[in-house]
C-alpha cells in the first residue's frame, strides 16, 4: 500500500514521453507552489476537418501555461495557439489562419475530495504526479476552430453559373441561359407572339367566340 505513488506503465494518460505530459512532482502537493510551462508541442495527427479547416500536422501548438498546486490538485491555466490552414467555404481559395484558447483545468489528486466525488470523465486527474494536457487541450482548439472559415467577411463566392470567383470577373458579369423550367414556357410566350403578329390571328379568335 505505501508504494501506490510509483509509476503504472499500463496508464497511457501519464506516458512521460509524451510532450503534452508534465510531470508535478515538484509542486510536492503544497498549496501555492508553482512552475510555468512554455513548450510548442509539435503535432502529428492533422486537428479539425480536413478540407475545411486543421491544425495541420507538421505544425506546432504553443502552450503558455501556469500549474499551480491548490488543495484539490493542480490547476493549470493559460493559453494554447496554433496556426491553421484551409479553404474559404464561399470561393474555396486556400486560406490561413489562427486559432488560440484559454485554458482552465484542474487535475485533481488522487484521494482527493474532488477525486472521490467525481466521475472519471468528469474531472482530469493527476496520475502518478503528471497531468496529460493532450486531451483538454485538443477538444477545445478543434471546438475553436471556425464551422465556416471565409477568406475575408465580405467574400463575395463564385458565380453560380461558370464556378469563376466573382472577385475575378468584370462588373455586370451574368449569363444568359434560362432556367429549364422557364424555357418551355419562354417558347410558348414566343409562339404567342409570332401568331398575333400573323394576319390570320383575329380570325381565329373570332371563330373561338362564335363557338360558345
Ligand atoms: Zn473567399
Ligand atoms: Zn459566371
Amino acid at each position: 500500500m505505501s508504494d501506490e505513488r510509483s509509476p503504472n506503465p499500463s496508464s497511457e494518460r501519464a506516458d512521460h514521453r509524451s510532450p503534452w505530459v508534465i510531470d508535478t512532482h515538484e509542486l510536492g502537493r503544497r498549496p501555492g507552489a508553482s512552475r510555468p510551462v512554455q513548450r510548442d508541442i509539435p503535432v502529428t495527427e492533422p486537428l479539425g476537418v480536413p478540407d475545411v479547416v486543421t491544425v495541420p500536422s507538421g505544425a506546432a501548438i504553443a502552450v503558455d501555461l501556469l500549474l499551480e498546486s491548490v488543495v484539490e490538485g493542480v490547476l493549470v491555466t493559460g493559453t494554447a495557439s496554433a496556426s491553421t490552414t484551409g479553404q474559404c467555404s464561399r470561393c474555396l481559395d486556400p486560406i490561413t489562419g489562427d486559432v488560440a484558447i484559454d485554458v482552465t483545468e484542474l487535475f485533481a489528486y488522487p484521494d482527493s475530495t474532488t477525486d472521490e466525488t467525481a466521475d472519471e470523465d468528469e474531472v482530469s486527474r493527476v496520475v502518478d504526479d503528471r497531468v496529460d494536457l493532450e486531451p483538454v487541450i485538443r477538444d477545445q482548439l478543434v471546438l475553436a476552430l471556425p464551422l465556416v472559415p471565409l477568406c475575408s467577411d465580405d467574400c463575395a463566392g463564385l458565380c453560380a453559373g461558370c464556378g469563376v470567383k466573382w472577385a475575378d470577373l468584370e462588373s455586370g458579369h451574368g449569363h444568359e441561359t434560362i432556367d429549364p423550367r422557364w424555357a418551355a414556357l419562354v417558347d410558348r410566350l414566343q409562339d404567342m407572339e409570332d401568331v398575333s403578329d400573323a394576319p390570320s390571328d383575329r380570325a381565329d379568335e373570332g371563330a373561338d367566340d362564335s363557338d360558345r
